[in-house]
């Protein structure tokens, strides 16, 4: 079910994507707290693949709040293991990336290895 519905942390606005800029108030999330806050307020909001954010309505309650100027409470534990999980996942990626890389090119070098060591007799 693809649903995009983010909610502005700065101005409570709903925008399309949590890390877009809001085109009420222009604010784009640009710290690992801000982007981390903007993801927990949106639909977007899944760690493993698996959805932790709000409910749609719940989303819409807190944008009110927000655009009345009451603030939202993160949960300051929250807001950093999203931090911590985008490391992780910004930590993970180009490793596995290399490794695979690696397998691909692992049989091809060795080939040419051997060819040189052959030709060079
Ligand atoms: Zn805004």
């Amino acid at each position: 079910m693809p649903m995009t519905y983010s909610v502005c942390i700065n101005c409570g606005v709903e925008k399309k994507h949590p890390m877009s800029k809001c085109s009420n108030c222009g604010f784009v999330p640009t710290s690992n707290e801000d982007k981390a806050k903007s993801l927990i307020l949106s639909l977007d909001y899944e760690i493993d693949d698996e959805y932790c954010g709000k409910t749609k309505e719940e989303l819409k309650v807190i944008a009110i709040e927000l655009q009345f100027g009451n603030s939202y409470d993160f949960d300051p534990l929250e807001v950093k293991a999203v931090v911590d999980y985008s490391h992780r996942v910004d930590a993970i990626q180009p490793s596995e990336l290399i490794i695979d890389g690696l397998k691909w090119l692992l049989l091809p070098i060795s080939l040419l290895i051997i060819a040189l060591v052959f030709l060079t007799k």
